[in-house]
Formats: C-alpha cells, sequence, structure tokens
C-alpha cells in the first residue's frame, strides 16, 4: 500500500510540474498582448511616517489583468518578460504610468515621492537612464520625486557600466533605493559600492522581529547603519501592531505594510489622502486599512 502511495505521489507532482509548466508556457505567449492591450495595472501601496502614519511615499507596483486567468501577480510574470525582451516596454509603461500619477498627486498638494521598481535587464539594456529621463519629461515630475527601487539581481552583475549608469539617474536628481535589504545576496559589500539614499528592509526582518530577539537585533543594527551613512530606512511588510511598535522605538522612521494599506487602485489612494486628518493621527487612531 505504501508503494502504491508512493507511486501516486510521483505520479501527481509530475502532473502538478506538468500543469505549471503549460501556465508559463500560457503566460509568455499571452504576454505580448497585455502590452498591447492594456491588462496591465499599476496599483500604489504607500509609505508611511512611523510617528504620525502620514503617507510620504508610494510604491507602484504592477499586475497583469489576464482575460482568462484573473490576476496574475508580478513575481510570476516579470520574469517572463524579462526573457521575452518585453521588459522593457512594460517598465516603460510602469515608468510612464507612476510618473504621471505622482505629477496628479504634487499638482493635488500631495508632497509625495513615487517608487518604481527598477529591472535588471532595462539597465542591462542601457537605456534605464534615457527611458526614465524621457518619463519624466513627459510627465513633467521633478526628478526628485521618484526612488528607483532596485534589488539584488541588478547587483549579480555588476559592471562598471551599470554603476556609472545608476550615477547617471542620481545625478539626474532622482532617488536610488536598494530594495529587499538583507535577503538574498545583498551585502553590505554593495552598500559601500553603491550610490543609494534609501534601503528597504526586507520584511522577512519585520516578520521577525517580534518573536526572535536575533532578528530584531539585527534589523536595530540595519537602522542604525543606515542613519549612520545618512540612508533613509524603510521596514516593508509592517503587518502588526506590535511590529510598528518594535519599529517605532528603533525609530525606523518610513513604514510599508498591509497595516498603513495595501496596494491600491490610485482614485482609492487618492480618496485616502483627501480623507487624511492629522488629529485623528495625532490621537493615535489608526488609519484603516485599505483591502
Ligand atoms: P517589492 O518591490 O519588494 O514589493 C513589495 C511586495 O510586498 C509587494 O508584492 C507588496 O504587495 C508586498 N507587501 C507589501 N506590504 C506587505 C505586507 O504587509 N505583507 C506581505 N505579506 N506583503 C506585503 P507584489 O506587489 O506582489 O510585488 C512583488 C514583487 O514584484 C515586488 O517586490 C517587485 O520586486 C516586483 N515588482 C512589482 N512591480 C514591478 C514592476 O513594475 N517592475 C519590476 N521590475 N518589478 C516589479
Ligand atoms: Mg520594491
Ligand atoms: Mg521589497
Ligand atoms: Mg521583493
Amino acid at each position: 500500500a505504501a508503494k502504491a502511495a508512493g507511486k501516486r505521489c510521483v505520479r501527481s507532482s509530475g502532473e502538478a510540474i506538468d500543469a505549471a509548466l503549460s501556465r508559463r508556457t500560457r503566460l509568455a505567449r499571452d504576454l505580448p498582448a497585455a502590452l498591447d492591450e492594456g491588462q496591465l495595472r499599476v496599483l500604489y501601496q504607500p509609505v508611511v511616517g512611523v510617528h504620525d502614519r502620514r503617507v510620504l511615499g508610494l510604491e507602484a507596483l504592477v499586475r497583469w489583468e489576464h482575460p482568462l486567468l484573473g490576476t496574475i501577480p508580478p513575481d510570476e510574470f516579470i520574469p517572463l518578460a524579462e526573457e521575452d525582451g518585453l521588459i522593457v516596454p512594460l517598465q516603460r509603461y510602469v515608468l510612464g504610468v507612476a510618473t504621471r500619477k505622482a505629477a496628479v498627486l504634487l499638482a493635488d498638494g500631495w508632497d509625495v515621492q513615487m517608487g518604481v521598481n527598477v529591472s535588471a535587464r532595462h539597465l542591462q539594456a542601457g537605456c534605464l537612464a534615457p527611458d526614465v529621463a524621457a518619463a519624466l519629461t513627459a510627465a513633467q515630475l521633478p526628478a526628485g520625486k521618484l526612488i528607483l527601487e532596485i534589488t539584488e539581481s541588478v547587483l549579480l552583475d555588476m559592471h562598471d557600466r551599470l554603476l556609472s549608469d545608476l550615477a547617471t539617474l542620481r545625478g539626474m536628481g532622482c532617488v536610488l533605493s536598494l530594495d529587499d535589504f538583507g535577503a538574498g545576496y545583498s551585502s553590505l559589500a554593495y552598500l559601500a559600492r553603491l550610490p543609494v539614499q534609501v534601503l528597504k528592509m526586507d520584511r522577512e526582518f519585520v516578520a521577525g522581529i517580534e518573536t526572535d530577539p536575533r532578528v530584531r537585533v539585527l534589523v536595530a543594527g540595519v537602522v542604525e547603519l543606515g542613519r549612520t551613512l545618512g540612508m533613509d530606512v524603510v521596514a516593508e511588510g509592517v503587518e502588526t501592531d506590535g511590529q510598528l511598535e518594535q519599529l517605532r522605538a528603533m525609530d525606523c522612521r518610513f513604514l510599508q505594510g498591509y497595516l498603513f494599506g495595501r496596494p491600491m487602485p490610485f482614485e482609492q489612494l487618492r480618496a485616502l489622502l483627501s480623507g487624511f486628518d492629522p488629529s485623528v493621527l495625532d490621537a493615535g487612531g489608526p488609519v484603516e486599512p485599505e483591502v
């Protein structure tokens, strides 16, 4: 019986792999239409100040609304776009939308910075800096309002040309942020070489902050490191009041996570901003998390 069960198990995992492969193949096939037919949607998640929960920034996060398969998360289709050479037009699209929305908010009187995730492939293609410049000009957005979020995948292939492109972006006035800091391969050595002004601490650290004293020491250390280097530190993935309290005690100034708001459509975010009532926050009342 055990043998039969083992066989069944092997077969069903084989079927699972087949299913995953066919979904992947299908998504890769349908991806060009996603761009051409406007199936990509950009959501915005707030980044708030630790003391007053004021919205200080946003992060643009792309989704694919597939006509038959529903919402596809970026972790699933960004890698496909990177393989198929569609990543550059995709990133141009996100940059275009996000900078225009940031300009709308600025015109509304909100002093917020807009974060856009950068693909290593876009940087490798050599056109990130001109594409960013074009988006800023088209949106009439000051460069200092755009934060470019870079992950370790960029760093794995750190040629001098990539570094000089990052320096160009920095020279234009864009803000550079090191995303998912502490996860994967990112190391202190990168911090010394990259011209970044913001550290985004990976949410795995935040997740362990309440339960694991060693993680708490590490997080406090990263916050202190950022402060010493003159960088802004953002904690990602804040979900509980307990995590918020710990981060407040460490004086980690910038927070992002479901506790403050999920990624949401632009009009919902705009409504959230205009409903902002500082007196509620002074009283310590929570801002309703948006779902
Ligand atoms: P990221 O840049 O680290 O973005 C943060 C991710 O954490 C987002 O997932 C966000 O929805 C999620 N998140 C935020 N707060 C919480 C929380 O409190 N708890 C939990 N469990 N998760 C939280 P999302 O939107 O699925 O994006 C995943 C990744 O896809 C991003 O990670 C980023 O690396 C990539 N990505 C998203 N949009 C783009 C894009 O336009 N271009 C590129 N190249 N990559 C993108
Ligand atoms: Mg990011
Ligand atoms: Mg991140
Ligand atoms: Mg990530």
